[in-house]
């Protein structure tokens, strides 16, 4: 097998050497042009590439093309044409299009717009996104496309993804160039996504109707065994998982998705996946793919892959390690500290120019993370909280404080303004000293998003972080632009220690778990949203949509739109949870209680027929008990039912989203606390569903 994976890697992707091959010279010259400058794609280019892609694909065995492309549900569409063409004398020719490579017309309507429909009249357009090649799945081509309505508004998460890279692109080149740096024409920016999840066997998943409906369990008492003996964190493979993960790791290679890394998690039944990382576009696309081939290859192996933020109360849940970094088209990180005077400058100023736009956008950071379903992790101890800061190590936090205090050379003080005069301290990739309790840390040659839901597309954080370190790096773009040659390196100084000044209270390097963060973060002025409904108000600010507009990232349309769109969609999610709870509750948990409530009831009866000596005192009090908890239940669903009702009924939909969050997410957790102490009581065999005990350790 291992000397197979260089053949098999890629095998299904219209990757650059295969366009090398297959494409005539002048078709492919001019292809690379448009994937590396974004030039305008002639339609006799695209014309003979879609004749090539065709022959590759059915060489390969496909039958139908698509356009794929990323609605804002956050999963991906797709819409299978074959290639056939029926010709006069009654046979069919396999045909494909440079028209039809480039341009799709699928019937918009049932996709989310957040009331952008009306201004499109349910036709949208695919347009094909060169810059992330074709690949085949299930004997169809598939063709990354961005997707847009009529009148251009984008209604997708590609689009305004490419335009956040090329907004970043612009900007740090113009600072580049300044710098000195007249070879940099472009710069890109680079993420691998570490990828979380739960892996439970089919059968327990298809008895569990909120697993099946909502993606979490929505009831379910612990186990006598959690995670907190820490055994299953990288332990060994077991050997069903370990055959699921060979093969998952053989279906992305064929799509050339390099996954790296594979390993099981804090939590039982919880594993992750790293790729290596790539340029962001590839990279969301990849991680879409990932999520889809996580789900696939499990059902193969009789399971089933949960992606949800939070599958099970009381362990940890799932999270996407968003790492990020910023490269020239020369090759050069540019959150690598480097190892000379020049390269550490450039450093010093991309490092300053992320934390400045952290502090100034760590609302949207906030925003970009928040869902429903990340709800219960961020701040509850097991994923960063909801305050955003940035962790730097204690070696560049040392640098950075000394370059504050002029104290960064301190051998000769004439030299102390001359930021290029010595070399910064070589930073090891520390991999003990991690805080894990950072949303945002710096680790060696690139920033780690922690915050980041397992489930979402990993395109609406880097839209934000993209586009707001492109701000930053405008404004000292503007800063410097019209200082004297001879005085550059001084000027470059003292803006990086006025970044540091204005900025240094959104770094942290404590932990940020603990209550006395909370206090302090406050008291440095830093956000604290602590739900979805406190976060999304943000995306409409002055401020944010004057980012998103200027860098053409977002109109404000665009803007408005996305945030109906995740208002809604939190709480239609928190609406089903609810729904869904009240008919386990009803159609399964009582039922299931009053059986077991009946027959001890019976018991006591029988006994006490036997002999009135008999005792019956311990059963007694559990039917005690357990009619109370029935009780309690019968009154707490009933509550439920009607605070959703009024929830529905909410005309505001910020305000109908406030009201999910606090009235009936409260309402299921109080039924839910009192269930849980009921089931634990219950027989084993009672319950007409897998409990947690079933679910987490049998895999
Ligand atoms: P660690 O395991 O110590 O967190 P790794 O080097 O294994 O660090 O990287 C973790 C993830 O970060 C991987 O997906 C890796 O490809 C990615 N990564 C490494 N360098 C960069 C970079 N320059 N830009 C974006 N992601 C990166
Ligand atoms: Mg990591």
């Amino acid at each position: 097998m291992a000397n197979k994976v260089p053949e098999l890697y890629g095998s299904l992707v219209f990757n650059d050497k295969i366009m090398r091959d297959k494409l005539p010279k002048d078709v492919y010259k001019a292809l690379k042009k448009t994937i590396d400058k974004n030039t305008h794609l002639e339609l006799d280019v695209a014309n003979a590439v879609a004749i090539a892609m065709k022959e590759w694909a059915v060489e390969n065995g496909v039958t139908h093309f698509t356009h794929w492309f990323q609605p804002l549900t956050g999963f991906t569409a797709e819409k299978h044409d074959s290639f056939i063409s029926p010709t006069e004398d009654g046979q069919i020719i396999m045909e494909f299009s440079g028209k039809e490579l480039i341009k799709g017309e699928p019937d918009a309507s049932s996709f989310p717009s957040g009331g952008l429909r009306a201004t499109f009249e349910a036709r949208g357009y695919t347009a094909w996104d060169p810059t992330s090649p074709a690949f085949i799945k299930d004997g169809t081509l598939y063709i990354p496309t961005a997707f847009c309505s009529y009148s251009g508004e984008a209604l997708d998460k590609k689009t305004p993804l490419l335009r956040s890279m090329e907004a970043l692109s612009l900007s740090a080149t113009k600072v580049l160039n300044l710098l000195g740096e007249k070879d940099v024409t472009s710069v890109s920016t680079t993420v691998g996504p570490e990828q979380e999840y739960f892996l439970i066997d089919k059968e327990d998943y298809k008895k569990r109707k909120d697993l099946i409906f909502t993606g979490r369990t929505l009831l379910g008492a612990m186990p006598p065994k959690g995670q907190e003996m820490e055994d299953h964190y990288f332990g060994a493979l077991r050997p069903r998982v370990a055959a699921y993960m060979h093969d998952l790791d053989e279906e992305l290679w064929k799509l050339g998705i390099p996954a790296k890394t594979k390993h099981n998690e804090v939590a039982p039944a919880q594993h992750e996946l790293a790729p290596v990382f790539d340029t962001t576009n590839v990279a969301v696309d990849h991680n879409q793919l990932t999520m889809e081939m996580m789900k696939k290859i499990a059902d193969n192996h009789g399971f089933v892959c949960l992606l949800h933020e939070k599958p099970f109360d009381g362990i940890n849940g799932s999270g996407k390690h968003n790492n990020w970094s910023m490269s020239t088209n020369t090759g050069v990180n540019l959150l690598d500290p480097g190892k000379t005077p020049a390269e550490n400058t450039k450093f010093l100023v991309f490092l300053t120019a992320v934390i400045k736009a952290v502090d100034e956008y760590a609302d949207l950071m906030r925003l970009s993370v928040a869902s429903a379903g990340n709800d219960h992790r961020l701040g509850a101890n097991e994923a960063p909280p909801a305050i955003i800061s940035i962790f730097l190590g204690d070696e560049l936090n040392a640098v950075l404080e000394s370059i504050e205090q002029d104290k960064f050379f301190t051998a000769d003080k004439a030299k102390a303004m001359d930021i290029g005069a010595t070399v910064l301290p070589h930073f090891y990739k520390d991999t003990t000293d991690r805080n894990r309790t950072s949303p945002f840390a710096f680790t060696g040659n690139k920033f780690e998003f922690r915050s980041l839901g397992s489930s979402a597309s990993v395109a609406g954080p880097n839209i934000v972080l993209n586009t707001a370190v492109a701000e930053a790096l405008d404004a000292f773009y503007d800063e410097l632009k019209d200082v004297a040659p001879e005085n550059l390196q001084s000027a470059v100084h003292e803006l990086v220690k006025k970044t540091i000044i204005d900025h240094k209270r959104v770094i942290f390097n404590g932990n940020g778990y603990s209550d006395e963060w909370v206090a302090e973060a406050e008291a440095r002025g830093l956000y604290n949203l602590k739900s979805t409904p406190d976060a999304l108000p943000v995306f409409i600010a002055d401020k944010n949509v004057e980012l998103f507009t200027k860098h053409n990232v977002y109109t404000k349309t665009e803007v408005t739109s996305r945030y109906e769109i995740l208002l809604e969609n939190y709480s239609k999610t928190i609406h089903i949870e609810s729904l869904t709870m009240q008919d386990m509750v009803n159609h399964e948990f009582l039922p299931a209680l009053m059986k077991y409530i009946d027959e001890i009831a019976d018991s006591v009866l029988k006994r006490k027929q036997v002999s009135e000596k008999l005792p019956v005192t311990a059963q007694t009090k559990l039917l005690e008990t357990l009619s109370d908890g029935y009780e309690k239940i019968s009154e707490l669903v009933i509550k439920l039912k009607a605070d959703t009702l009024t929830a529905e009924e909410t005309a505001d939909s910020l305000d109908m989203a406030k009201f999910y969050q606090g009235t009936v997410i409260a309402d299921m957790e109080a039924l839910r606390c009192v269930a849980d102490e009921m089931e634990a009581l219950l027989p084993s065999d009672i319950l007409p569903y897998p409990t947690y005990a079933d679910m987490l350790f049998y895999v």
